[in-house]
């Protein structure tokens, strides 16, 4: 029987990585559902939208076909804006300084939300985000909620964007991550929550085989 499992928590606490492995593992579809805010946010900074203006944000996403397309060398998907490869330009700084102001637009979040709860028709998902157990699978059979010392977190953060970046600091890393956590945990349309029935992981201190372990308990709970 195939389930769908939900992760969420703050930025940089490792959804993705149990997310990834554990789909492996199930043979699961792994939906990383930041990456539809942030096409979407790269596709604003491109065309210089003004995401303050409700009538501009409704035009522009008419204009926006995302897709997940499977990459066969990585295992996972890559985003494809408007049949474009930006799986590696979501991810660059740019991108992370807006996201958090993109992602809290009610129209923004409508559009995002509907093709997630698609993507749910057929079981086998894990899909990590930030509301995915509150508000895109409020019904689904395994949520989990993940946290981590900020100090880790920013660690884990610097380490992946100096690879491609060796102008960034530790500083500018941190005050991104705050600042995203604070936006995604105070906007007004559905605020980063632990939904009630989700169970706590953090990973401060465990490794990728404890965590496994630990999840794939819960799986065959
Ligand atoms: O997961 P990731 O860090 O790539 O997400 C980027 C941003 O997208 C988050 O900081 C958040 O503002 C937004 N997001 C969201 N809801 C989700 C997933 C991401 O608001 N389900």
């Amino acid at each position: 029987r195939k389930i769908i499992i939900t992760i969420d928590g703050y930025s940089s606490c490792g959804k993705s990585t149990v997310a990834k492995q554990l789909a492996r593992k199930l043979d699961y579809v792994y939906i990383d559902s930041g990456a539809m805010y942030r096409a979407i946010t790269l596709y604003f900074l491109q065309n210089r939208i003004d995401w303050t203006s409700t009538p501009a944000v409704v035009e522009a996403l008419k204009n926006i076909h995302l897709e997940f397309v499977p990459n066969t060398h990585t295992g996972t998907a890559d985003m494809f804006l408007n049949d474009e490869n930006v799986e590696h330009l979501i991810r660059e700084m740019l991108v992370a300084e807006k996201v958090s102001e993109v992602a809290a637009v009610k129209e923004v979040r409508e559009f995002a939300v509907a093709q997630q709860v698609k993507m749910g028709v057929r079981k086998g998902i894990v899909m990590d985000g930030r509301d995915i157990g509150t508000v895109v699978f409020p019904h689904a059979e395994l949520k989990i909620f993940m946290t981590a010392d900020i100090t880790i977190r920013v660690q884990r953060r610097f380490k992946e964007l100096y690879a491609k970046n060796p102008n960034i600091t530790i500083d500018e890393v941190k005050q991104n991550l705050e600042l995203r956590d604070y936006i995604d945990a105070n906007r007004e349309i559905s605020p980063l929550r632990k939904a009630e029935d989700a169970i706590i992981l953090d990973n401060s201190h465990l490794t990728m085989e404890d965590q496994l372990a630990l999840v794939m308990q819960w799986v065959e709970d």
